[in-house]
């Protein structure tokens, strides 16, 4: 096993530069995985972008499946040649109150994959074995890396959500994360309607599994889903707030909007919005770890995958501006010499 490792970080704001790093050993709690295959996501563009607070040079990448190679000390649980995910939830803390709660999610100490610490655009990393997601035998891993922060999050949140077999669930935003919020919908046996702009996805969120497509850009979509009996559950992938705010009325009383999708826009709904109908506006962050466990059994259950775009790692910096310039359909996924789906001749 070779004593060096690529990976592909982010020197200083934008700057990607490929480098050979050498292998350590996982601490105390930590694991040592080689990776097979990361997801390229929006959020990395924290990391690119320097939006988070970063200490350079940083890798990039949350969307991790490989295999454990080394185990640190008091790590149990875990073996090595498992196969793993890591996804943006780098791993709780286990003595915090939030976490002494049961709140794993929102831990006082929780570290950010590829923020705080190295992420999933190289061929090793170390994580924290508190983080750790089961990926089942019959998911490759290019498949399984996307459901780690694009799949979890929309799954997490539709059920979470207080919607039953048979309510209306809308989701706003057909992209990475909208394509999948609808393939979910779907199969947890809601009555779906998609909703983005334009006539031209109509077809597409048709053969992801929604019953109906509102085109916000040509009806008042609020309005539409008022049409259909109102939602029980708006899931907002998409990131402006008038956006957001432009389907609030849709939802039907006791309904609940669920943002996952970030943007600095704020979201403009009046209080009478909420109080009559007592609507809710709600955020929902990825999920626990056992959360990660059934995104990942679900989907393969029900054979739900996100649309992908396999590249070799070394073309990290093309996938990402790609992703960035709103072109992936829908998510791209970098993967290494490690894993079956490696190129022989990488460009
Ligand atoms: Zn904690
Ligand atoms: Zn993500």
């Amino acid at each position: 096993m070779s004593a060096m490792y690529k990976a592909i970080q982010v020197t200083k704001p934008g700057e990607f530069a490929t480098v050979m790093k050498p292998l350590v050993e996982p601490g105390p709690g930590q694991v040592r995985i080689r990776v097979e295959a990361c997801g390229v996501c929006h959020s990395d563009a924290g990391t690119v972008e320097g939006s988070f607070p970063i200490s350079w040079p940083r890798v990039p990448g949350h969307e991790v499946v490989g295999r454990i190679d080394a185990l640190g000390s008091g790590v149990q649980g875990w073996a090595v040649g498992q196969r793993v995910g890591v996804g943006f939830l780098g791993g709780s803390c286990g003595y915090c109150e939030l976490c002494r709660d049961g709140d794993l999610v929102n831990c006082r100490n929780q570290e950010f994959t590829g923020i705080h610490s190295d992420g999933g655009y190289a061929e090793v990393i170390i994580a924290k074995a508190t983080g750790l997601v089961r990926v089942p035998d019959d998911l490759s891993s290019a498949d399984a890396a996307p459901l780690l922060c694009a799949g979890l999050t929309t799954f997490n949140a539709l059920r979470n959500a207080p919607a039953k077999a048979g309510d209306l669930v809308a989701v706003l935003g057909i992209g990475g994360l909208g394509h999948l919020g609808v393939k979910y919908a779907r199969n947890m046996g809601f009555e779906v309607a998609a909703i983005a702009r334009g006539s031209n996805t109509a077809e597409l969120a048709k053969k992801l599994g929604a019953h109906h497509y509102i085109d916000s850009a040509a009806t008042d979509p609020a309005a539409a889903l008022q049409a259909l009996g109102g939602a029980k559950v708006i899931l907002i992938t998409a990131s402006g707030g008038n956006t957001v705010a432009a389907t609030f009325k849709g939802l039907r009383p006791g309904g609940v909007s669920i943002n996952v999708g970030a943007g600095p826009e704020p979201i403009e709904i009046t209080s009478p919005d909420l109080i009559f109908g007592e609507r809710k506006l709600a955020g929902s962050l990825t999920g626990n770890p056992a959360a990660g466990d059934a995104t990942l059994r679900f989907s393969a259950l029900s054979g739900v995958s996100a649309m992908i775009e396999t590249v070799p790692l070394e073309e990290a910096p093309a996938a990402y501006a790609k992703m960035m310039a709103g072109k992936a359909r829908f998510r791209m996924v970098l993967v290494t010499k490690n894993g079956s789906t490696y190129p022989e001749q990488p460009k």
